[in-house]
């Protein structure tokens, strides 16, 4: 087992299905990228494979697809079905709700018990503006279509002080409403960010985020899991009832990388062990070889990635989260 000075190991597996995306959120690339996969990414069969080593030699127990825009490639089918039989103890996926709607049925035949929808505002206008992409009614009807088929549906919102502060109360009345947890990210210093005007200006931290949502609702910080990236909160009535969950990924805020069990398999096939960290580990090639030599060569890259990882705090840099899998 890889386990570093601090005691943590890697637990949380991402997959990036491609680096390819139907929007191009103002946060995350500049335009003009969107619709771009990675060179050479990898086939569902080879990301598969790249799972079940990676449980074995990393002790992976729970995965979470992501991309890029993991429902705009046709792996997407193939790689849900091949790992759902792997018996991990979770399995679940990032989307912007854009293709979710026909995936719903083969969610459910699959067992996919969650899914987490990008959603950073209700007004359709402003929606266009963040996405430069995508339709606000047709996520709105997946993620409908998820609660009716009994999928449980996570929120996530990336709060921009210039681009969508006054949507956080309505984002919550609309989550609350329907039993849905609202997930505020922090806004990342990742790629063109890193270094630039526009995160001062944009970023809304956790006490300002509970200040407005205070102006509204009584909410409790609750428990969280010990490697849980979110800060959890509950909303009570007057009467002390819960009326729902919310919770806040304070990258800057309160940051978690000493506990931080997560790793990253990008579509173009390199493991990441750090957000923060420009650091990648090329193991395509090791996934299309003989095992013992996969087995080997995966477990010195995994010591590797696990030495990238921040011991403090979430410090920024030139990747991209669509590239290596948000
Ligand atoms: N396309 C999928 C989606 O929209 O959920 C999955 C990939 S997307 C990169 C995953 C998450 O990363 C999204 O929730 C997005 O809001 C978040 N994200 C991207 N860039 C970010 C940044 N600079 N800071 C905070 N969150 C970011």
């Amino acid at each position: 087992m890889i386990v570093d000075h601090t005691g943590r190991r890697f637990r949380n597996l991402r997959v990036s299905l491609t680096a390819a995306c139907n929007y191009a959120c103002t946060y995350c690339v500049p335009d003009g990228q969107r619709l771009l996969r990675a060179r050479d990414e990898l086939s569902a069969d080879e990301l598969l494979r790249g799972v079940e080593l990676l449980i074995e030699v990393a002790g992976i127990e729970k995965l979470r697809i992501t991309g890029g825009e993991p429902l705009v490639t046709p792996k997407f089918d193939p790689f849900l079905e091949g790992v759902m039989a792997m018996g991990l103890d979770d399995v679940s996926f990032t989307t912007n709700g854009q293709l979710l709607e026909n995936k719903v049925p083969l969610l459910a035949a699959c067992g996919v018990k969650r899914v987490n929808v990008s959603l950073d505002t209700l007004h359709p206008e402003r929606f266009r503006q963040i996405a430069r992409g995508g339709d606000l009614d047709t996520v709105l009807r997946s993620i409908e279509r998820c609660v009716d088929a009994g999928i449980q549906v996570k929120l996530n919102m990336v709060p921009l002080k210039t681009g969508n502060a006054d949507q956080i109360l309505p984002m919550m009345d609309y989550a609350l409403e329907r039993g849905i947890e609202l997930r505020f990210i922090e806004l990342m210093r990742m790629g063109h960010l890193a270094h630039s005007a526009a995160f001062d200006r944009d970023f809304l931290g956790m006490d300002e985020l509970l200040t407005i949502i205070g102006g509204r609702y009584r909410y409790n910080r609750t428990d969280a899991a010990w490697d849980s990236t979110a800060v959890r909160f509950d909303v009570r009535d007057d009467e002390e009832r819960v009326l729902g969950q919310f919770g806040v990924i304070a990258n800057e805020s309160e940051p978690f990388c000493s506990t931080c069990t997560r790793l990253r398999l990008s579509a173009d096939g390199y493991l990441h062990g750090c957000l923060s960290s420009s650091n990648r580990h090329a193991v395509a090639e090791l996934l299309r070889g003989p095992r013992e030599e996969a087995v080997a060569g995966l477990e010195a890259a995994l010591w590797r990635a696990m030495g990238d990882k921040q011991d403090v705090a979430f410090t920024g840099g030139a990747t991209v989260m669509k590239l290596i899998g948000g």
